[in-house]
């Protein structure tokens, strides 16, 4: 088995080289902090090298001089922003297909909770797609889906990480008219084998089956800073922050090793559209910040701006310039944090169950000495 990358940073575990590959040379394997890498036989590889052609990561060529066009936006229907984390613009950009009986793919939760990729064509399957899940979704038959869709003729929209999105490009390798791309910024990926150990930890902690996980649960008006999660029925609600493994996400801790390295966060990407939240709403438009979510926009191509001029109808919108936009993760990748090493080798070596125990104990020690650090220093750093 030989490996298509030469570093872990050097590998966003797209997929697309395993899709890509008509001999099924390609297989997709969990390392010890699990995540999906690619792997190649040499039983059955042709040497065509289209796997190592489709590769985001060696291959994220820019189209230069693009004139972009920047908005802040949110569904005038109420019921698909709330729906949404954010302003709700990825639903309405999914109708926008729908209505035209096309397909839209988008992350879900598979079984035991596991995030994939799936296709819908039906405006009664939006709701599944809908919603940041803090997960590295697998596209494992998603490319090929979305070729063979496209030779139907079919309106296709692919909303993922900007790194997928160029994967996407990548394998199709043509101009395709009806295929409109959306990327999201993005802070990075959490390993799916640590989300699958958190899922059955509160499972067997709660003695039922997890059916939802809502990330950026808005129902507070708090901008979506609750998580919320459902087990046998019952619903449990936390501050993002104090949840066990979004507390793992945001302090660094669980990303993809080249999310730490990543190109993709900047302005300049490929596709047709960008979307994230609208960081700063409250300085620059007041007035349309009620703690339920605006979406930023980006308009990268001819297509995004034709299509923008359909759906703005359906948007509550205002349009601003870049400087109004930027966000840490547009303009370089988060950092590692210094502890990840540590943290991953007890990861490794532990039960799920002791593990949490000595991260929880870790992260109480760690908030303690910072009290006494900032007493002693006057909170001088
Ligand atoms: C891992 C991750 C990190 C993010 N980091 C940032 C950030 O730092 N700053 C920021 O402004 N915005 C970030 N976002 C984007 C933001 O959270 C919203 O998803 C985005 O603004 C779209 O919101 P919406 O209301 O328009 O659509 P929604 O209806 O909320 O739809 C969300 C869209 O994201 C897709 N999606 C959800 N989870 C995943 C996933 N794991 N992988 C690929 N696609 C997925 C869904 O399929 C859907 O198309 C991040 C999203 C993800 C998934
Ligand atoms: S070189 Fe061609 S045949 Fe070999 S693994 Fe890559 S895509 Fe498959
Ligand atoms: S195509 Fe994607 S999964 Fe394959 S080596 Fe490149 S980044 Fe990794
Ligand atoms: S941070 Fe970069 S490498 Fe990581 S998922 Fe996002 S786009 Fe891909």
């Amino acid at each position: 088995m030989e490996q298509l990358y030469k570093r872990k940073e050097a590998c966003c575990g797209c997929g697309a080289c395993a899709d890509v590959c008509r001999e099924g040379a390609i297989r997709m394997t969990v390392d010890r902090e699990g995540f999906r890498y690619p792997r190649r036989t040499e039983e059955g590889c042709i040497h065509c090298e289209r796997c190592v052609q489709v590769c985001p990561v060696k291959n994220r060529r820019v189209e230069r001089g693009v004139s972009r066009r920047y908005f802040g936006v949110r569904a005038k229907e109420e019921k698909l922003r709330s729906s949404s984390s954010s302003g709700g613009m990825f639903p309405v950009l999914a109708e926008f297909v729908l209505e035209r009986q096309g397909v839209v793919y988008g992350a879900a939760y598979g079984r035991g909770m596991q995030v994939t990729h799936q296709e819908i064509s039906r405006r009664e399957d939006l709701a599944a797609i809908q919603r940041t899940k803090y997960v590295q979704s697998s596209l494992k038959g998603i490319y090929r889906s979305i070729e063979r869709r496209l030779r139907q003729e079919r309106w296709v929209l692919f909303c993922g990480t900007p790194c997928q999105v160029q994967g996407l490009l990548l394998y199709l390798n043509r101009e395709e008219p009806r295929l409109l791309l959306v990327n999201l910024v993005c802070y990075g990926v959490p390993s799916p084998g640590i989300w699958r150990d958190y899922v059955k930890w509160l499972e067997q902690k709660y003695d039922g089956k997890m059916t939802d996980f809502s990330f950026r649960d808005k129902r507070k008006h708090d901008h979506g800073h609750t998580c919320s999660y459902v087990i046998e029925g019952k619903e449990y609600a936390y501050s993002l922050y104090e949840d066990l493994y979004c507390s793992m996400y945001f302090s660094n801790l669980i990303l993809r090793p080249s999310c730490h390295t990543c190109r993709f966060c900047t302005v300049e990407r490929n596709g047709d559209f960008t979307i994230g939240d609208f960081w700063g709403i409250e300085k620059v438009k007041p007035e349309m910040d009620d703690g339920m979510g605006t979406s930023m926009v980006i308009l990268h191509t001819e297509k995004a701006r034709e299509i923008w001029e359909e759906v703005k109808k359906d948007l509550f919108w205002f349009a601003c310039e870049e400087k109004d936009v930027l966000q840490p993760r547009l303009s370089g990748p988060t950092e590692v944090s210094g502890n990840r090493r540590i943290f991953m080798l007890f990861y490794r070596k532990l039960p799920f169950s002791i593990f949490q125990m000595l991260y929880r104990a870790a992260a109480i020690v760690r908030a303690l000495f910072g009290r006494i650090h900032r007493k002693t220093t006057g909170g001088a750093v």
